[in-house]
């Protein structure tokens, strides 16, 4: 298991300087495990989402997107299981007052040991939180004396459930049937409007709905950054099956979520399926897409085969019928469902850290070193910066000229300050994969200089043809 924090730290830092990711009202010393997206990270953030919505929406005739609201009748919740169930175990330690989620803090412990010892006590937790075991769970703990990390000590309080969701009132008067919450997932905004959907789309089982939106946990620990947060996005697609078929749309789902992943240029060895062994209340089958972090391998999506719980809740709660006609085999059903559930903040951080490097240019005559965000270029925040040489001679002229023409199509960045290296370097830490320089010899025969983000290659290209050359790469 291993992780390299310092490297973590590293893309902290860079967030942070290059206007990626601040910490949410930092001049009030932020607010714990929310964060505020910068003029570079809300880019690649929203190209990311793009990404998704086109890939779902855009390239399935058979998905649709909607774009429910963050409120919903309460009684959603009730029915959906999360008043009762949306809860993690949590243990106390008594000195320290420090609240931990048992599974982190078990989790925690065994990455301390050698891989085989510390693999038996993963799985002898997963057994006893499948088996909602609390007792044994804190036996688990006092016999291994895992210990706080900020006491020092083994003083724990016993083990507890903690309801994830955050409510608040709706309306100005303050009683219990006015109490509503913040969705703590995107899915139940589909669940609800399934009907609605199908009968104005006219949708022929098998569909799908997918949505992109804020949802809120009242995560308990919550560290390591944009990684596990109290605010995120969610980018989730519920697909309606016909009864038996879930199987086999779970597996499909499982690779083609797969091959999304690959498809922007990583390499393979950095994710891996991870099965759960304790299903939630409402699945027959479910698997997370692990990315190997600087911290670890960690779940970045999860593919749910939910039958058909969700629908079936809600028509129970809310009197109402949510069944399709299947037209092929003349049979009333309750589809069952096939989410795939991706968190967009997660999505962000593992393009982040898998585009980070750090390189050491360094030359016998000189040291050098550059960091480079190695984005898939249809994500990087910026795509074109044009630099004319110097500020004079019209050369400045000619770079806004080729900026304006290019700006319709995709974001582009002038600057005429500094010398070409550092402006060049600017951009790598941004991740923009195309610079271009005017120079004299522009005005004489119409070509730049386009240097390649990657292997900092140069070749001179007429003026003309980078608009296309930028477009080839970013379809
Ligand atoms: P975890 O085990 O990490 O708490 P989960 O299994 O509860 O996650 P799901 O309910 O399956 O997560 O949510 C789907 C996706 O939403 C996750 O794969 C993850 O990418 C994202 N997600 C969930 N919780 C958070 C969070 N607190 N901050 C950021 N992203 C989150």
């Amino acid at each position: 298991m291993s992780t390299d924090q310092n490297k973590f730290q590293a893309i902290i830092s860079h967030c942070k300087e290059y206007g990626f990711v601040f910490p949410s009202s930092e001049i009030y010393d932020g607010l714990s495990a929310v964060y505020d997206y910068g003029q570079y990270g809300s880019e690649l953030k929203k190209n990311i989402k793009d990404y998704w919505w086109k890939s779902m929406t855009q390239l399935h005739e058979n998905i649709v997107g909607i774009d429910a609201a963050i409120f919903m009748h309460p009684t959603t919740w009730k029915a959906s299981g999360h008043v009762d169930n949306f809860s993690d175990p949590m243990i106390d330690n008594k000195d320290s007052k420090k609240r931990y989620r048992v599974d982190h803090l078990i989790e925690a412990y065994a990455e301390t040991l050698p891989e085989a010892e510390g693999n038996a006590v993963l799985a002898r937790m997963d057994e006893l939180l499948k088996e909602n075991d609390f007792a044994g769970l804190k036996t688990l703990i006092e016999e291994k004396k895992i210990s706080c990390t900020v006491s020092g000590t083994s003083n724990w309080t016993d083990v507890r459930q903690f309801n994830l969701m955050f409510s608040t009132q709706l309306g100005s008067v303050t009683d219990e049937a006015s109490e509503i919450y913040l969705r703590p997932e995107t899915a139940q905004g589909i669940f609800v409007n399934f009907l609605n959907v199908q009968k104005t789309g006219r949708m022929k089982v098998p569909f799908g709905i997918a949505q992109i939106g804020k949802a809120f946990r009242n995560e308990i620990v919550a560290r390591q950054f944009i990684f596990r947060m109290r605010e995120f996005e969610q980018m989730e697609m519920q697909f309606f099956v016909r009864p038996g078929t879930q199987k086999e749309w779970y597996e499909k789902w499982k690779e083609e979520r797969m091959q999304w992943h690959l498809s922007l240029g990583t390499d393979p060895s950095k994710y891996r399926f991870k099965d759960h062994v304790k299903l939630a209340h409402y699945a027959d089958a479910a698997v997370d897409i692990e990315f190997d972090f600087p911290i670890g391998f960690k779940e970045v999506e999860g593919i749910h085969s939910r039958t058909d719980f969700d629908l079936k809740q809600h028509q129970e709660y809310s009197k109402k019928k949510l069944q399709y006609f299947d037209t092929e085999i003349n049979q009333n059903y309750v589809p069952y469902v096939i989410e795939t559930s991706i968190g967009l903040d997660r999505m962000f951080l593992l393009t982040i850290c898998n585009a980070y490097e750090e390189q050491d240019l360094s030359t016998p005559e000189k040291e050098d070193s550059r960091v480079v965000m190695k984005f898939p270029a249809k994500l990087a925040p910026i795509k074109l910066a044009v630099f004319p040489l110097t500020k004079k001679d019209g050369l400045p002229e000619v770079a806004r000229l080729l900026v304006d023409s290019c700006k319709p199509y995709f974001h582009c960045f002038y600057e005429e300050k500094d010398a070409i290296g550092r402006r060049y370097r600017r951009q790598d830490a941004i991740g923009t994969p195309f610079c271009v320089t005017v120079d004299h010899q522009t005005k004489e025969d119409g070509t730049v200089t386009i240097r390649y983000r990657d292997t900092m290659e140069q070749e001179r290209v007429p003026l003309t043809e980078v608009k296309n050359i930028v477009l080839s790469k970013i379809m």
